[in-house]
């Protein structure tokens, strides 16, 4: 059975992946009323992974016995509308939940909670690829500067993004 300390961790992280999935999703809007339908499309589907990812810590936390404790999901922040800008504050977010994630490895040493640990394992590498295709999205943004054409071509690239189900099976 889960610790109840290590319980609550794992419930607050799943209410920040639930927090990220409605930043993203506000994003998509953002994207969407500017015509950006492929990052809009992107982000919808970074979106729907931020859920698939709090529901994976949902059936950790029951399948172990312990409770699920839903807290409030804020309001968005107010997102600045020059994609760079977006997807490098996005990277920082990614960033902050990376770490957030280390902090869990330490409190389930510390418990010796080895379940969790083994669980967490999905996390660390899920972060290795959130973190690895933003920077590369960065990346095509920096290269191309402002240029409209270019910011076209990326629009189009990263409407071809598809959500791997396999991975939460
Ligand atoms: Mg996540």
């Amino acid at each position: 059975m889960i610790s109840e300390k290590m319980s609550d961790l794992l419930s607050k992280q799943m209410n920040l992946e639930l927090c990220s999935s409605y930043m993203y999703l506000a994003i998509a809007s953002n994207f969407n009323n500017l015509g950006l339908s492929g990052m809009a499309h992107w982000m919808r589907i970074q979106a729907a992974e931020e859920i698939c990812h709090a529901m994976k810590i949902y059936n950790h936390i029951e399948d172990r016995g312990g409770k699920v404790v839903l807290m409030d999901i804020g309001k968005p922040p107010s997102e600045t509308v020059v994609p760079l800008e977006v997807f490098r504050r996005s990277l920082s977010h990614e960033e902050v939940i990376s770490s957030q994630i280390n902090d869990l490895i330490t409190a389930a040493y510390e418990e010796n909670d080895q379940a969790s640990l083994s669980f967490l394992k999905w996390f660390v590498d899920e972060q290795i690829q959130e973190e690895a295709a933003i920077r590369k999205i960065i990346q095509r943004l920096e290269l191309i500067e402002d240029q409209k054409q270019g910011m076209l071509i990326v629009d189009q690239e990263l409407n071809k993004r598809m959500i791997s189900i396999l991975k939460y099976i």
